[in-house]
């Protein structure tokens, strides 16, 4: 998949945290039960009232380009076949004031713009300790693609 990371690029290491954001294969945000706020990424403590007691609060996996950048130096060697690429950072539809970071796949940088609607694609990925993580990545939403031509 064109824009897509190495197969043999570093996985997160998964813990108790993060567990529901790279296992789940859903949007799977961390919502503190105190004080109900929805944080990403996931940390161990609420960022607004410093529970850290948290559930798991699942979104569509539909969003809006908030912001995007497009890589054409490979910064490390593991890269050079997948530059150029481009990394977006997506403002999700049922949380916008949440922003999750990813590649674009799939398109050019000339196809990416600030508010473009774009979906979720999930790339699996065997961990060392062999547990599957599923990363989410970006593409183009198809039915807008459709309702525009
Ligand atoms: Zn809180």
């Amino acid at each position: 998949m064109r824009g897509a990371l190495p197969e043999d690029w570093a996985l997160p290491l998964v813990d108790d945290v993060n567990r529901a954001w790279f296992t789940s294969q859903q949007l799977a945000l961390q919502q503190c039960t105190a004080c109900g706020r929805v944080q990403h990424p996931p940390e161990e403590i609420c960022r607004a009232c410093g529970s850290m007691a948290f559930t798991t609060a699942v979104v569509a996996p539909t969003g809006t380009v908030y912001s995007y950048t497009a890589v054409h130096h490979p910064v490390n060697a593991a890269l050079e076949a997948a530059v150029p690429y481009v990394v977006v950072l997506v403002s999700l539809d049922e949380r916008p004031e949440v922003r999750v970071v990813g590649n674009l796949l799939d398109a050019d940088s000339d196809e990416v713009a600030i508010g473009l609607p774009v979906e979720t694609v999930w790339l699996e990925r065997r961990a060392e300790d062999g547990d599957t993580v599923w990363l989410p990545q970006w593409r183009r939403r198809a039915n807008v693609d459709k309702e525009a031509s």
